[in-house]
């Protein structure tokens, strides 16, 4: 895990509160409250170089494709386990909530490196068939024999596995195609993930250098990826339709997004036996 949220006492968590984290300036660039004065003042870098309203936009419309995709996963493609790494805060329209209107026996686990975020879990979720873990998914096997994990979903059972808006902040040394890989291995045929990222491609030099300096003395830094890059995460997978797109393209359903040129999105369902 991250030096920056190590906690030798399991009771306590750690909330660093002199330095931002990017679940915390998440939550505020989609109007959240649980955030702190070291969050805001980041985002206000990213405002002060990108714009306060692409930055909001971006965040809007990749919230609004990992809800598209869930309800797609969920109701299209029967899908009644997922795995939510990177999940952030709890928010509006949560995965747990979206897959249980499909099913009210879905099974969904959080995962964050950010413990703040199963503090805050744990206050919102009424336990059942939904939890919350603190884990780092660059420790894959960190996540996967996690005893929640093993007691919550069934690997011989299709897993929708979701890295929504979670892979910009693995850098290239961490080997984010190992990361896909060692999950992608767990899951039965059948399964499905899902990936959304921050992209170089449409992006001037400027906004590229902005979005980075935004993260600047955060707890995790961050690294933007071509469209192509980002294509090489779904090895191992075919991609549904329409590929990998804009998030406000993929699968629309009429629905009212933001659309940036921030983002790549995509879903694929486990080629292979
Ligand atoms: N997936 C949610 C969404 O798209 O609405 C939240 C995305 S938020 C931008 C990224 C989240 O990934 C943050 O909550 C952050 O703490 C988490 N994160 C970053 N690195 C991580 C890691 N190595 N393991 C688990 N979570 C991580």
């Amino acid at each position: 895990m991250s030096g920056k949220f190590e906690s030798t006492d399991p009771g306590e968590i750690q909330v660093p509160l002199g330095t931002a984290t990017a679940a915390r300036m998440y939550d505020e660039a989609l109007g959240g409250k649980d955030n702190y004065d070291v969050d805001r003042a980041a985002n206000a870098r990213l405002y002060a170089t990108i714009g306060e309203d692409r930055v909001r936009s971006t965040a809007m419309e990749n919230r609004r494709f990992l809800g598209r995709a869930v309800r797609f996963l969920s109701r299209e493609c029967g899908v009644r386990q997922f795995l939510d790494v990177g999940s952030g805060l709890p928010t509006v329209r949560n995965t747990h909530e979206i897959a249980m209107e499909a099913d009210p026996q879905a099974r969904v686990v959080y995962v964050d490196i950010d413990p703040i975020v199963a503090a805050h879990g744990a206050a919102l979720l009424s336990g059942g068939s939904t939890r919350v873990i603190t884990a780092d998914m660059r420790e894959p096997d960190s996540v996967l024999d996690h005893p929640v994990v093993g007691e919550m979903l069934d690997f011989d059972k299709p897993i929708a596995v979701l890295f929504v808006a979670v892979f910009h902040f693995v850098t290239p040394a961490e080997d984010p195609a190992r990361i896909v890989s060692a999950f992608r291995a767990r899951q039965a045929p059948g399964s499905y993930v899902a990936i959304s990222h921050l992209t170089t491609d449409g992006m001037s030099d400027d906004e590229q250098a902005g979005w980075r300096a935004g993260f600047d003395g955060a707890t995790v830094p961050l690294v933007l990826r071509s469209k192509a890059e980002i294509g090489d995460l779904f090895a191992g997978y075919e991609l549904v339709a329409p590929g990998l797109v804009r998030p406000w393209q993929w699968q629309p359903f009429g629905e009212d997004s933001p659309r940036t040129t921030s983002l790549y999105g995509g879903v694929g369902v486990r080629s292979g036996s």
